[in-house]
């Protein structure tokens, strides 16, 4: 890295670290802190960009307007992506900081667990590099490093005894050395022992191979020495083999200091470059000089009322497990369950759950300009429907937030089709009596579109003023629209995310509704406070037709109220599911295809993403030739991601406007499409859509009232896609299939890999611990309740972690 950019990082640095020193306690004083982290932050975007810091520096965009806890994540996720930048020099540092660098608390300088790793015995530079090169840096980042598993070697067993042992198995067993070379052989090189049984009556014996860097083998082990191995069973033409076994212990005979393995042995995770036996040590020198210091922010008195073991007995016990320990509580231990696993989980659910409530107190803090409830005759009577029960529900809860003076700041669940539009609708409508204006935003344009279409045939009766703005409105017709905006001749504006943009100013908005997204964060609501007119903070409505599982809920989107629509219009039927294989599945699904558009309806055929490397799968040019082939009186129309959007839109807008009978797409229908003559979808090598996916691809037929049709048409279908079609054919209860996705996948893949507000836990798993979450979150909502800021002295730690290790989690992923 050139010294101009260290210059750079060293000057975001400056600002970053007086802002975190003493754990955020000047942060209230640093005037004008905002403008020099932006500046910074632009100067080093200008030479180092990555998609992380163009996010933390959309996040910075609205400063000013964050509440503390809200900049001291920031700040916490700036020095995360500092430290992922080389330190200069200290000439380079001297030079970039052109003020006296802040002084740093005595606490931070005698705080053993920041400490560098080198701090400790035995880790020299070139150690220290290794583990750096692994995000390794500090005493305290050793400790967090556990153990990936635990040998037990007391169990050791003869080389006689596992003989038997099936393939694949993994065993420990002693055995005695009878050779060992250095082969070298097709340009690689590897060491050869052949091993006989320990017992010399016992005619067993072994050949193990390892690979790469096993120079010196023989000193390392000379003929007749006893080892102590632990690795994966394989035969070959009845010949026992290993390959790259763990070397547990060594016993050189007639050597003074024999060298006997612990009872159990700790597995890390490989360090590269680095032989287990010095991580190993290097970790219980990390226990032994900082272990008692390590906090994660679990208060003592929470650890007691919870039954838990503090934290450094359980980190302790990680990495050296009581040398007695019974089996069956090794076993649970290299299953990950057992109590001090469950401390590690503990500690960072607690963390969230602080969090969350911190985060979620906060925005409550802000103010907003109250609009006072309307009769539910006035929405009624705009609408060409009686709403369901749910609806009513919904609505009632909306309006009764609308109408404080706090934001409101509410998710709306419900399947497809359950009708969310009338809920934003009837809030739009409450809004505008009150005088202020609703921002709705769709994730494209043709929804943005397929909205308008709507709202403008609801608004008549309503007196509701609707305009619709986007990329492609013309530029007069969009400046007049502004014009009609900003001088409040404007109650509802339909559009896409950029109706947030700069540019776009609305006289009083009072009201933002987000339609099927997700990717809603902190930089985004920050922007939203921008856009209020000085009176107050906007109210805001998230919908969502991907069912959210409760853990989810209660972290991801935990500082948001929610609502639920469980509950059909009536009439409307789900769609009659079920799944076929092989030719005479994909015959019969056809079949369907060619009755429904002879009925004058139409129908999706959807196939996955085309991969290039893939053969096995349907591609979506194959399947529309076949379906022109095989129904020739059908207009066949044909759409996929690698289209560009305009003709994807023009071949999107014919299927809806009836010019097309047929769609034969992949999942860029996806999301929210609405063609009430669809009443068939048939879906080509289904296993490969994940539930949710499914779910939503089924949502997009039946909407117009008559009976729907999905046929799912499974290809070669693993353990899980068969459990998933099976699901899907089983129930069409949104919420169970969104548990059941959970259980089969885990929360992570669930919303898609970057998906806001999924935190990121290391130890925690919010599938497997949906009672210790609700347990943490009790106890962290009685720590807040006691001190809510957070101030005593016993809660430092706490403070600390919150900013420290959730950061990145719980404010980096929102902001993206
Ligand atoms: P979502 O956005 O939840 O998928 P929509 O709001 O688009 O659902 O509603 C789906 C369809 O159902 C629309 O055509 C809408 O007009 C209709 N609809 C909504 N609520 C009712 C109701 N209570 N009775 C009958 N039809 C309804
Ligand atoms: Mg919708």
């Amino acid at each position: 890295m050139d010294s101009e950019t260290l210059r750079r990082v060293e000057a975001l640095r400056a600002p970053l670290e007086a802002a975190y020193a003493g754990n955020f306690a000047r942060l209230r004083e640093l005037v004008g802190l905002g403008v020099a982290l932006r500046s910074a932050c632009d100067g080093l975007l200008a030479r180092a960009p990555t998609d992380e810091l163009t996010d933390w520096r959309a996040a910075l965009a609205g400063w000013e307007l964050l509440g503390e806890g809200e900049q001291q994540f920031a700040i916490a996720k700036g020095m995360r992506l500092l430290a992922r930048f080389p330190k200069a020099g200290k000439a380079v540092a001297a030079a970039a900081r052109n003020r006296p660098p802040p002084s740093t608390p005595a606490a931070d300088a005698g705080d053993p667990l920041a400490a560098p790793a080198t701090s400790l015995p035995g880790i020299g530079p070139a150690f220290a590099d290794k583990l750096a090169a692994r995000g390794i840096e500090t005493v305290e980042d050793l400790l967090w490093l556990i153990p990936r598993r635990y040998d037990d070697v007391r169990d050791a067993r003869a080389l006689a005894d596992i003989a038997a042992l099936p393939d694949g198995e993994r065993a420990t067993f002693v055995a005695k050395v009878a050779t060992s070379r250095m082969v070298f052989a097709r340009g690689r090189r590897w060491a050869e022992v052949r091993l006989g049984a320990v017992d010399l009556t016992s005619p067993a014996t072994a050949m193990v191979r390892w690979f790469n860097m096993w120079s010196g083998l023989d000193k390392r082990m000379p003929v007749g020495s006893e080892i102590v191995l632990s690795g994966v069973i394989k035969r070959r033409s009845g010949r026992l083999e290993f390959a790259n076994p763990d070397i547990l212990g060594v016993e050189v005979p007639g050597t003074t200091a024999p060298n006997a393995p612990p009872a159990i042995l700790a597995r890390y995770p490989m360090v590269e470059g680095v032989p287990p036996g010095s991580v190993r040590k290097a970790c219980a020198s990390a226990i032994a000089r900082a272990g008692e210091h390590v906090n994660d922010g679990v208060p003592a008195t929470v650890e007691v009322a919870a039954g838990l073991p503090s934290l450094a007995t359980a980190l302790a016990r990680l990495h050296e497990p009581a040398p007695g320990i019974p089996p069956a509580e090794l076993a649970g231990m290299n299953r990950g369950d057992s109590p001090w696993h469950r401390r590690l989980a503990f500690g960072e659910l607690f963390a969230l759950g602080v969090a969350v409530a911190l985060r979620r107190r906060e925005r409550r803090s802000d103010a907003a300009v109250p609009c006072a409830r309307i009769s539910l005759a006035s929405v009624t009577s705009a609408l060409p429907f009686t709403l369901t029960a749910a609806q009513a529900r919904a609505i009632d809860e909306l309006a009764t937030d609308l109408a404080l003076a706090q934001p409101m700041n509410r998710l709306l669940q419900g399947d497809v089709g359950s009708g969310k539009t009338a809920i934003a609708f009837a809030a739009a409508l409450q809004v505008a009596r009150a005088g202020r204006q609703t921002a709705i935003m769709a994730p494209t344009e043709l929804l943005a579109e397929q909205h308008m279409r709507t709202w403008t045939a609801w608004a008549g009766r309503a007196k509701l003023r609707v305009e619709l703005l986007t990329a492609s409105t013309p530029r007069g017709v969009r400046a007049s629209r502004l014009a009609l905006l900003a001088g409040g001749e404007l109650d509802v504006l339909i559009g896409t995310h950029a109706l947030l943009a700069e540019g776009v100013g609305f006289r009083a908005l009072g009201l933002v509704v987000i339609d099927e997204q997700h990717r809603f964060g902190v930089a985004q609501r920050a922007k939203l406070r921008d856009k209020g007119d000085g009176q107050g903070a906007p109210h805001l409505l998230v919908m969502t037709a991907t069912p959210i599982p409760r853990t989810l809920a209660l972290t991801a989107y935990g500082d948001l109220d929610t609502s639920v629509l469980d509950e059909l219009p009536p009439g409307r039927q789900p769609a009659a599911t079920r799944v076929v294989r092989g030719a005479k599945g994909v015959a019969s699904a056809y079949k369907l295809v060619a009755e429904r558009v002879a009925a004058g309806e139409r129908a999706y055929v959807v196939c996955p993403k085309i991969e290039a490397s893939e053969t096995a799968t349907r591609d979506v040019g194959a399947v529309h030739a076949d379906l022109c082939a095989a129904l020739p009186s059908a207009r066949v129309g044909l759409v996929h991601g690698q289209l560009d959007a305009a003709s994807r839109d023009a071949v999107m807008r014919a299927f809806s406007a009836g010019e097309l009978d047929v769609l034969v797409a992949t999942t860029v229908i996806e999301v929210g499409v609405d063609v009430p003559a669809a009443t068939a979808m048939v879906v080509h090598d289904a296993e490969r859509f994940g539930l949710a996916q499914l779910h939503q691809l089924r949502g997009r037929v039946g909407r117009g009232g008559g009976r729907a049709h999905c046929v799912l048409i499974a290809g070669t279908a693993s353990e899980d896609g068969q459990r998933r079609l099976d699901v899907m054919a089983e129930t069409t209860d949104g919420f169970r299939i969104a548990e059941e996705d959970l259980a089969i996948r885990g929360p992570g893949e669930l919303l898609g890999p970057r998906q806001a507000g999924v935190p990121r836990l290391r130890f925690g798993d919010l599938r497997q611990h949906t009672e210790l979450l609700l347990e943490a979150r009790r106890h962290a909502d009685v720590v807040l309740t006691t001190d809510p800021d957070l101030e005593r002295p016993e809660h430092a730690g706490l403070r600390l972690a919150i900013a420290r290790r959730l950061a990145h989690d719980v404010y980096g992923a929102e902001g993206g």
